[in-house]
C-alpha cells in the first residue's frame, strides 16, 4: 500500500512537471508559483482582502462594484484615464494597492488605459475563457478586484499591454507635482 502510495505521488509530480514545462502562453506570472519552482518571493506574501458582496456594496461606488466585483468593463473612451498623462502611481479602488505606475502608461489607441508593467506582484493573472475567448484577465492581487486584460502586443520591454478600466483604479499624483 505505501509502495502504491508513492507510484502514485511520483506520477502526480511528473505530470505537474510536465504541466509546468508547456509553453507559457498567458504572458504573465500566475497567481500560484510553479511546482517546484524557487519562491523568489521578498518579505511577507501579501494579505489577501476579502469582504462579503453586502460589505463591498457599502465601499465602493455602484460603477465600481459592477466592473470590481462583476467584472464588467467600461465602455472605450469613457473612462477618466484614458488619455491621462498626469504623473503618479495608480492604486485599486477597492484596497489602495498600487497597482501601476504613470512611468509604464502608454497611449495604446484602445480607449482604456495601457500599461506595459503593473507594480511589483500586485496585480495577478487568471484565466479567463468568456465570451468565446480565451484572454487572461488581471485582478488586483490584494481584493482579487477585476480590473481588465492582459495582451501580448504591448511595447518593448514587456510587450506586454494591460488594458485596464479606469473605474477600477485612481490616480495618485506624484509627491511635489501638484497639478496647476
Ligand atoms: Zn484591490
Amino acid at each position: 500500500m505505501r509502495h502504491l502510495l508513492s507510484i502514485i505521488s511520483v506520477l502526480t509530480l511528473s505530470l505537474s512537471a510536465v504541466m509546468a514545462e508547456e509553453p507559457a502562453t498567458p504572458p504573465v506570472k500566475k497567481e500560484e508559483p510553479k511546482a517546484g519552482a524557487a519562491t523568489d518571493q521578498k518579505g511577507p506574501k501579501m494579505a489577501k482582502i476579502s469582504k462579503t458582496d453586502e460589505e463591498w456594496k457599502k465601499s465602493l461606488t455602484p460603477e465600481q462594484y459592477r466592473v470590481l466585483r462583476q467584472k464588467g468593463t467600461e465602455r472605450a473612451f469613457s473612462g477618466e484615464y484614458a488619455k491621462s498623462h498626469d504623473k503618479g502611481t495608480y492604486q485599486c479602488a477597492g484596497c489602495g494597492t498600487e497597482l501601476f505606475s504613470s512611468d509604464t502608461k502608454f497611449d495604446s489607441g484602445t480607449g482604456w488605459p495601457s500599461f506595459f508593467a503593473p507594480v511589483k506582484d500586485n496585480v495577478a493573472a487568471v484565466t479567463d475563457d468568456t465570451h468565446g475567448m480565451k484572454r487572461t484577465e488581471v485582478i488586483c492581487a490584494k481584493c482579487s478586484g477585476h480590473l481588465g486584460h492582459v495582451f501580448d502586443d504591448g511595447p518593448k520591454p514587456t510587450n506586454l499591454r494591460y488594458c485596464i478600466n479606469s473605474v477600477p483604479i485612481k490616480l495618485v499624483p506624484k509627491e511635489g507635482e501638484v497639478k496647476k
